[in-house]
């Protein structure tokens, strides 16, 4: 079901009133890695949304490679995210890291995302496919696109046709970046899948100055969407704070990528 054979047309994904990823709009999803506080993500949302940017993300329950960091508000989290949707009008993108936990997203949120680790989760995939809502689905640090796709399978086989892929990165041998950006991966889901694909170049890369010209360079490979990280004060942040962009950078880089979308 994910294969263009099997649907010509590209899939447009709605997750709020006027947020479409796969038509002509390349929406741009931002703001912190991890919901912290409750100024910290009023804040954010208010410079994604000053900035232009069409939808905040930030993590509730965050999947940390060692159990001592931060693991994210919880519920706690969830509240805080949509009160800053009723502040700003911004769609709110989210995590869920396993069922208990979709069943609250799906409560608050109008897309859950599922992480690069969780992307072969298959019951866990099952379970986003039957709650109604909108899933942007990240591909793990080692599956091919084949993958990817197949996993992307399990959501629409529950009936579930709003899947939005995300392009991380993948692990490979060289240190010099956290991950290795993936920027093929845009064109070759768009010749295999009628699904839309947006690009994180701040997992994808893990550094600050290599998130704006991976952007810049996924929206001109056609990206249907662009998640980057954005932080009122990087250099404090729970998580990510390396790869976060400041508000300034933010808000150029979505002036640029406004200019690169109507280019092509
Ligand atoms: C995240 O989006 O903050 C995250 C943990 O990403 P990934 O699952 O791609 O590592
Ligand atoms: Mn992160």
């Amino acid at each position: 079901q994910a294969s263009r054979e099997w649907k010509g047309d590209n899939t447009i994904v709605e997750i709020a009133p006027g947020v479409r990823f796969g038509g002509d709009e390349v929406p741009i999803v931002s703001g912190p890695c991890s919901v912290e506080s409750e100024e910290q993500i009023l804040t954010s949302a208010r410079l994604v949304r000053a900035a232009g940017g069409t939808a905040l993300r930030g993590g509730a329950f965050k999947p940390r490679s060692s159990p001592y960091a931060f693991q994210g508000l919880g519920k706690q989290g969830l509240e805080l995210l949509a009160l800053a949707r009723r502040e700003t009008g911004l769609a709110i993108v989210t995590e869920a890291m396993d069922e208990r936990g979709a069943d609250l997203v799906a409560e608050y949120a109008d897309c859950i995302q599922i992480g690069a680790r969780n992307m072969q989760n298959y019951s866990l995939l099952r379970y986003v496919g039957t709650l109604g809502k909108p899933v942007m689905l990240k591909r793990g640090m080692a599956a091919t696109i084949n993958d990817l796709l197949l996993s992307a399978e399990y959501v629409l086989a529950e009936g579930n046709p709003n899947v939005i892929l995300c392009e991380r990165g993948v692990r490979t041998f060289d240190s010099a970046t956290r991950n290795l950006f993936d920027l093929t991966a845009i064109p070759v889901v768009h010749k295999l899948s009628h699904l839309p694909i947006v690009a994180d170049p701040s997992h994808g890369t893990g550094l600050r100055d290599k998130v704006t010209p991976m952007a810049r360079a996924a929206v001109a490979a056609g990206a249907d969407g662009i998640l980057v990280e954005m932080h009122p004060q990087p250099d404090k942040a729970l998580s990510d704070g390396a790869q976060s962009l400041y508000p300034e950078q933010f808000a150029e880089l979505v002036l640029q990528l406004r200019t690169i979308a109507q280019a092509i």
